[in-house]
């Protein structure tokens, strides 16, 4: 009785922990992507934390039961765990959110930072999931650590080239101030 509770006990434990690694390592990655310059920085990391734990909710959703057994016992894997997500759902984000709200702004980068090392963490056991095109066998221990390196400064990278191309040269501002 003692062995079974402890053993049901190790279960949600290291559920908890495997599922708040997926969080902090997310929030670190944010916090590379915009070094911290005000505290609207500091709520986006919490937030890409937050989204990148919540990836395992599909798990509950694929197995259709709140019971932490039923999810850790799918067959298969649940449809928020495939990398084609990023694809859909990053320029949907971007095209009716990110560009309309400027409160909004980084929120397809959250997203992004958040999913993609979630995915990245847990293909090192079972590999990266393209739907349809199929599986990549599990990512090794040291790309998978290199590929979570990079993650951040590779986003960094990108968001500063997109924040370029959208910024209204100063010309053009002036011009606009005259129309006014
Ligand atoms: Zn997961």
């Amino acid at each position: 009785m003692f062995l079974s509770v402890q053993g049901e006990y190790a279960t949600y434990i290291g559920a908890l922990v495997d599922n708040a690694a997926h969080g902090i390592i997310a929030f670190f990655s944010w916090c590379i992507v915009c070094e911290i310059h005000v505290r609207r920085d500091l709520i986006d990391g919490v937030l890409c934390g937050v989204i990148a734990c919540a990836v395992d909710i599909d798990h509950f959703i694929a197995a259709k039961s709140f019971k932490l057994q039923d999810a850790l016992q799918l067959n298969h894997r649940p449809f928020l765990h495939t990398m084609t997500v990023v694809f859909i759902v990053v320029p949907i984000l971007q095209v009716w959110l990110a560009q309309n709200n400027y409160f909004l702004r980084s929120l397809p980068y959250v997203f992004a930072v958040a999913v993609i090392s979630h995915h990245l963490r847990d293909g090192n056991r079972r590999g990266l999931w393209f739907w349809p095109l199929g599986s990549t066998p599990p990512v090794p221990y040291w790309i998978y650590i290199c590929c979570t390196v990079a993650l951040p400064f590779i986003v960094k990278e990108t968001k500063a080239n997109i924040d370029k191309l959208t910024v209204i040269p100063i010309a053009k501002q002036n011009a606009v101030l005259l129309d006014v």
